[in-house]
């Protein structure tokens, strides 16, 4: 029984890596320290690629001299996920709470229309396809998209969206959901969490302690197709996002 149990609870618990503002202009150097480490325990986390950035905080982080596309394929060749993170990472919009996951904040896609939104889809898609990657997952700056957001992905094929709550990837609108709860490493011992790292921010404290924790649990971090291969919409798992919504944003407000 007890064997039984601890076999259910370690199918049922992953990491996956989220790396958001993959952009040209980003923190090269901690972003070779990163690479290095995913070699070393053969990760293979997911790049959130903002394909046209026109962030100005972001875009004064430095170029690297490379061809940045050429690098984004040889990550792919890794096996490495590609991600769509927005298309200009441009905030032209606030929206208080009416997004879709009821974050709140600075966005590019919640509150426009439809046809604006499926406008910047399309136009971060068209880069990636003329970039020779295809793309099958996208998650918004700053968490926050509305339905449009999610009927103008749909329109351009894209069914999965890397956010939202629960503790396994569910299916919700016709869109398959991983969940990321935290801004910050917090390891849950049971369910398939994504964690949101921001290279951009880290300085080698934060760095180390990445360091420690892929040490320590390499072996349960997991691919893209291994989490989204967890999708699970029975009411247990139901019952659970709907608490982590209720909780994280009672937090939030604290
Ligand atoms: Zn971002």
């Amino acid at each position: 029984m007890i064997y039984k149990f601890k076999k259910f609870v370690s199918s049922n618990t992953g990491f996956l890596i989220r790396l958001d503002d993959i952009a040209e202009n980003m923190n090269w150097d901690m972003m070779k320290q990163a690479t290095d480490l995913f070699d070393k325990y053969n990760i293979r986390p997911v790049l959130g690629v903002i394909p046209n950035n026109k962030d100005q905080e972001l875009l004064n982080y430095p170029k690297k001299n490379i061809d940045f596309w050429d690098q984004i394929r040889k990550w792919k060749d890794k096996g490495w996920e590609i991600g769509m993170h927005g298309n200009n990472h441009l905030y032209d919009k606030f929206c208080s709470k009416s997004d879709y996951l009821g974050h709140g904040g600075p966005t590019e896609f919640c509150n426009h229309s439809f046809n604006n939104q499926l406008e910047k889809i399309k136009d971060g898609l068209n880069k990636f396809q003329k970039e020779g990657i295809s793309i099958r997952t996208f998650f918004a700056p700053n968490h926050t998209f509305d339905k449009n957001t999610l009927l103008a992905l749909k329109e351009c094929g894209i069914n999965e969206v890397l956010d939202g709550y629960g503790l396994m990837p569910y299916e919700e609108n016709g869109i398959n959901f991983i969940p990321q709860l935290f801004y910050k490493i917090i390891p849950i011992p049971f369910g398939i969490q994504c964690f949101q790292i921001h290279l951009n921010y880290y300085n080698q404290e934060d760095f180390n302690n990445l360091e420690n924790f892929i040490e320590k649990n390499s072996k349960k971090i997991i691919t893209y197709d291994q989490a989204i291969y967890k999708i699970n919409n029975n009411y247990f798992y139901k019952i659970i996002r709907i608490l982590s919504k209720k909780v994280l944003q009672i937090k939030r407000l604290i």
